[in-house]
């Protein structure tokens, strides 16, 4: 990970306050921080658990153009600076995890989300061994997502949040492919929020003032159907799946990821 006292060095520049960033989250182990790291420095170290949001600032591969950019022509000097932006990090541990929400609920400059997953985690089956991991992952997923949909339900106007959904480590043979990530957290959402809503009920929240405790807290669109990620359209918040792995033998493969970022830069 990133020393501490660089997070403070950048996080204190003036520049980090006006840059586009992305809020990198997800379970711990996920790979946030191999992720961050290639960003930053174009290749991925070894780290250890981070206790602290970390903000680094990276830049878009030459290869690889910002949609802001895209309509410039190629003799324009302006189209050959990388574009630059922030990444924050945020523990993947549930105690943790208000840095996150923090993050979202007074964003600067946000541009998107990135929720990270290790596919290798993400088991399908019923009350298999790794089954809590994608529990794990609906339930801080199922929060962000609401979080999301609460912010845009409130009086003030905000604009639209694209989220990306990295499946990482697509390397080992035992990552879900990007479309049976997507089934199976969607199919783990829809029972989290059936669990979450059951829980409003039986702690008699929402009893007085139902309407209130009961439909916001209800993520996506009414009734007991399936929850789609398509369903937060509705709310402004665009989900992309993607597959990709920070390490692995062939070395990283995050192509789409940076394609995502650089179409919401
Ligand atoms: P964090 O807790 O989300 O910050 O996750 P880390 O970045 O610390 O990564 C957790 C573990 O997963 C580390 O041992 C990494 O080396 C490993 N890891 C991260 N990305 C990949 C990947 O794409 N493929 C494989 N095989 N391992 C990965």
């Amino acid at each position: 990970a990133v020393p501490l006292f660089l997070h403070f060095v950048l996080f204190r520049s003036s520049s980090s306050r006006t840059l586009p960033s992305f809020l990198i989250v997800g379970p711990s182990g996920a790979g946030k921080t191999s992720l961050l790291t290639l960003f930053e420095r174009g290749s991925p170290a070894t780290t250890h658990t981070s206790q602290t949001p970390l903000t680094v600032e990276a830049a878009l591969p030459v290869t690889t153009t910002a949609a802001s950019n895209r309509y410039r022509s190629s003799h324009d000097p302006s189209s050959k600076e990388h574009k630059i932006f922030l990444l924050v990090d945020t523990p993947g541990h549930g105690k943790l995890r208000h840095h996150a929400f923090e993050n979202i609920t007074s964003p600067q400059h946000l541009k998107g989300i990135v929720f990270l997953v290790d596919a290798a985690n993400l088991s399908t089956g019923a009350g298999g061994p790794t089954d809590a991991g994608l529990r794990e992952a609906a339930e801080y997923l199922h929060d962000i997502l609401l979080m999301l949909q609460k912010r845009a339900m409130g009086t003030k106007k905000v604009p639209e949040m694209p989220l990306l959904i990295a499946a990482n480590k697509q390397d080992l043979f035992t990552a879900l492919p990007a479309p049976l990530v997507k089934a199976a957290l969607e199919a783990e959402i829809t029972k989290v929020r059936e669990s979450r809503s059951k829980g409003l009920l039986d702690s008699g929240i929402g009893m007085g003032d139902s309407d209130m405790a009961e439909e916001k807290e209800w993520l996506g669109e009414g009734g007991e159907g399936k929850f789609e990620f398509a369903q937060m359209e509705d709310v402004g918040v665009s989900v992309t799946i993607a597959g990709g792995s920070v390490l692995g033998g062939e070395g990283p493969e995050v192509g789409k990821w940076w394609d995502w970022i650089a179409e919401s830069l």
